[in-house]
């Protein structure tokens, strides 16, 4: 029988890796809180209209990679490429559309049917931050700010540039539109499918193209600069005050747009060149459209999603391995006693392990493979005698402890 495989594009965390992935979480949720945000979670799985209706039916995302099927119950349902929709969702779904403003923590999977590479995968994890319910470019500036925050504190900001871009109010960017489609349209033919199909349907997501049939039209295109309101321009102003006031360095690129829909005003990415193609580790914007196209109340949005994957792969040093104890019994008054030892240790909040079988050798080999950091070693006489020998795995020094005293030396 041939072994069984993990789908493709997923991958086993164990070990190391997940070691890794469990330290951006954790970070980025210990900083989130101390930002205020609350984390949420919501199901893995919404109604397929959830993502359709709102990350727009043109989209990479929606028309070709989600994972749609029909459950049991003949309902289209789809496993979740993104945490924003859902997260709108429930605002809606809550009633905490009446309470705002809402400041939400999320980390979890999600699924995209894409092919898989390095950084890129079929079912992987994201981190994600929103604020809902703030106009205010402040709230774009603080949720940049804390992303940044998490990327200095995992130690990858030195390999990232935050680039920031407006895509302006909802005035801009008709006037922007029409000025890109009578670019593209003077190279239609020149342009890639996916493009000259974006021409008719959603012009600016041709920026966000890969192919590089667009890439010398895309680098001629016009920028929104020329276009903006000047309510647009105040509030970009606004947010690059507020940046360079939280002390977070960016840069400016125009060429920066959402592939989603309901983005306006603020865009923006930190990009690193140090994981080849997958250069985007976190990504985001303003998206005061969406939670109305949840059929909730007209409610400001703004956000971000990062890739733990591609985070974890930029950790300079993988985060320490958990060490041991162990607690190695010699003879039979001892086995019986070890046990009470390894709970007094437990209930000490250390970490402390025994073998299940074998001989003091055997053991010492078994504590070393799982890299112990220290053996408390007991035998029959020492035990008649309250004390233990304790033995530092590291240094190889050895003395002998009394019981009493051993959860405090290991401390
Ligand atoms: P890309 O341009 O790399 O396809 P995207 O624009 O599709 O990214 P977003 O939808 O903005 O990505 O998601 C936010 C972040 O999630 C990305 O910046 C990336 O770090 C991560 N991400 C997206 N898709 C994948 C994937 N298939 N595997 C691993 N990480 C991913
Ligand atoms: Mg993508």
């Amino acid at each position: 029988m041939t072994a069984l495989q993990p789908v493709r594009g997923t991958r086993d965390l164990i070990g190391e890796e997940f070691r890794r992935a469990h330290h951006v979480i954790d970070t980025a949720r210990r900083l989130a809180a101390t930002y205020g945000f609350d984390e949420w979670s919501t199901p893995i799985f919404e109604d397929t209209a959830v993502f359709a209706r709102t990350l727009g039916e043109t989209s990479d995302v929606v028309t070709k990679e989600m994972y749609t099927f029909t459950d049991r119950g003949g309902d289209s349902v789809t496993l979740r490429p993104e945490a924003t929709a859902g997260i709108c969702r429930a605002l809606v779904s809550n009633g905490l559309t009446q309470s705002l403003p809402q400041k939400v923590f999320y980390a979890g999977p999600m699924f995209r049917y894409e092919r898989p590479q390095k950084g890129r995968y079929r079912q992987f994890h994201q981190i994600d931050a929103e604020l809902l319910g703030v106009a205010e470019p402040l709230g774009d500036a603080e949720i940049i700010a804390l992303g940044w925050h998490i990327l200095t504190e995992l130690g990858v900001a030195k390999d990232t540039v935050l680039e920031v871009n407006t895509l302006g109010d909802r005035e801009s960017r008709d006037a922007y539109r029409a000025a890109l489609v009578a670019h593209f349209a003077a190279h239609r033919d020149a342009l890639s499918d996916d493009s000259r199909t974006r021409l008719e349907r959603n012009p600016l997501r041709i920026l966000d193209s890969k192919e590089a049939a667009d890439k010398p039209f895309i680098a001629t295109a016009p920028t929104i600069g020329p276009h903006l309101t000047e309510s647009a321009r105040v509030f970009y102003d606004r947010l690059k005050e507020h940046l360079a006031r939280f002390g977070v360095p960016f840069v400016e690129n125009p060429r920066i747009v959402r592939g989603l829909d309901y983005y306006n005003h603020t865009a923006f990415e930190f990009v690193t060149t140090a994981l080849g193609a997958q250069g985007t580790v976190m990504a985001g914007g303003r998206y005061d459209g969406l939670v109305e196209q949840m059929g909730g109340p007209p409610t400001p949005g703004v956000g971000w999603a990062a890739g733990v994957e591609r985070l974890s792969l930029l950790l300079a040093e993988p985060p320490a391995m958990p060490r041991a104890v162990a607690v190695i019994p010699v003879g039979e008054a001892a086995e019986a006693a070890a046990l009470d030892i390894l709970q007094s240790l437990r209930r000490a909040g250390i970490r402390a392990e025994t073998g299940y079988r074998g001989t003091l050798k055997r053991r010492m080999e078994q504590a070393n493979k799982r890299h112990a950091r220290a053996a408390v070693i007991l035998g029959d006489a020492e035990l008649a005698r309250g004390v233990a020998q304790l033995r530092d795995l590291t240094s190889g020094e050895q003395a002998e402890v009394a019981l009493a005293e051993l959860a405090a030396r290991l401390s």
